[in-house]
């Protein structure tokens, strides 16, 4: 018997999540985020499993493009954070990879390359979070330097969003505002949109999309928002039991003794920990669900064993299934319990967690 931990990864779910995505937006094309081994779910199965619709994809850089051509996907792949030197500009060319033009350096590499074919590009404008891009006031410039461009076939102007998980707070009508006039006077596609605002923004949807989270299930905007019910978990995380025992009123249970029985408590023990990439902060209460049953976790997470409380569960034995999040157990609500996110959670999956692929 192998250790009773995987990753059951729902390509059915993803589907169902793209075309929601798609539906929010129906006058956008989409591109599926599938950065970081797409969130953990695994890049080369997701992108796959969305090869027959998705209007291209989406990675950081441009090793993770690479995997995907090389694994037969023909779909634009854009690279999120451009290339990083000037020898890099000879990948693009090669594997047909569109890059995010978002610097200086980056546009003066572009023009002095001389590629086989004509590129494509996104120019990237920084309307506001100030992490990446040209500013508002450089963007004309940047613009004009790719339009003239004889390499650059086509361009799609773009900026991201600092804060469009919150619906109520005004600064994403300000980045709009900010890019929809320094872009005012260019002909060219838009793309400003994440899941946050693909769910919430509906003025911000553009021509193209980059939903990302929303595609494995979790809302950005939390489980209390509307969207949340219309997508599925795409990731279900589940181990076994391998030991239960009942302990009295006062006793500690694991490191540190951080949870102290209260009352004659029955202790289980799930094969998950930290190094499989459960959260190791994640406090006593955080839900989990052993054999259909929700409960909490009760104890610090060890590196590859959970304590969980199992009182008042009925005929729970060694083997029973553990889910540590998927179709019972929120992934926000681990994230929230333990002081991170869903998008963390998910590409913390070690590579000791087997990937098991399911569809339909
Ligand atoms: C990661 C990323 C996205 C997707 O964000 P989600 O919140 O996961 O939907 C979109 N655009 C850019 C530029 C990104 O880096």
């Amino acid at each position: 018997m192998p250790r009773p931990i995987r990753a059951r990864i729902h390509l059915d779910a993803v589907r169902h999540n793209y075309r929601h995505a798609k539906t929010l937006a129906p006058g956008a094309r989409a591109l599926a985020v599938v950065k970081a081994n797409a969130y953990g779910h695994g890049a080369v199965a997701v992108a796959r499993a969305l090869a027959e619709e998705a209007d291209g994809f989406a990675v950081a850089y441009a090793e993770e493009g690479l995997e995907l051509r090389e694994s037969g996907i023909r779909a634009p792949i854009l690279l999120l954070d451009g290339v990083f030197s000037p020898e890099e500009m000879t990948i693009l060319d090669r594997a047909a990879l569109t890059p995010v033009i978002h610097s200086r350096p980056q546009l003066d590499w572009l023009l002095a390359a001389r590629p086989e074919r004509p590129l494509d590009c996104w120019l990237k404008m920084d309307s506001g979070m100030h992490r990446m891009g040209f500013a508002p006031e450089d963007f004309a410039a940047a613009y004009a330097d790719l339009a003239d461009c004889p390499h650059v076939r086509s361009l799609v102007l773009m900026s991201h969003f600092a804060r469009a998980d919150e619906p109520d707070h005004d600064y994403t009508e300000q980045q709009m505002r900010v890019f929809a006039q320094a872009t005012a006077a260019m002909r060219a596609p838009r793309s400003l949109s994440n899941s946050a605002a693909v769910l919430a923004w509906p003025r911000a949807h553009g021509d193209w999309t980059r939903p990302g989270i929303m595609l494995y299930g979790a809302s950005p905007l939390g489980d209390e928002h509307r969207s949340a019910d219309m997508l599925r978990p795409a990731m279900t995380l589940e181990s076994a039991l391998i030991s239960v025992r009942d302990l009295d009123r006062g006793e500690p249970v694991g490191y540190g003794g951080r949870f102290v029985c209260a009352r004659p408590t029955r202790v289980g023990v799930a094969a998950v920990g930290y190094a499989d990439g459960y959260p190791r902060h994640a406090p006593d209460g955080t839900p989990v669900a052993v054999g259909g049953h929700m409960t909490r976790i009760v104890g610090r997470v060890s590196m590859d064993l959970v304590t969980l409380d199992l009182t008042g569960i009925e005929n729970v034995a060694i083997g029973d299934p553990v889910e540590l999040w998927g179709g019972q157990v929120s992934a926000n609500a681990v994230a929230e319990s333990s002081g991170t996110i869903a998008y963390q959670l998910f590409t913390n999956i070690n590579r000791r967690v087997p990937l098991v692929y399911e569809d339909g």
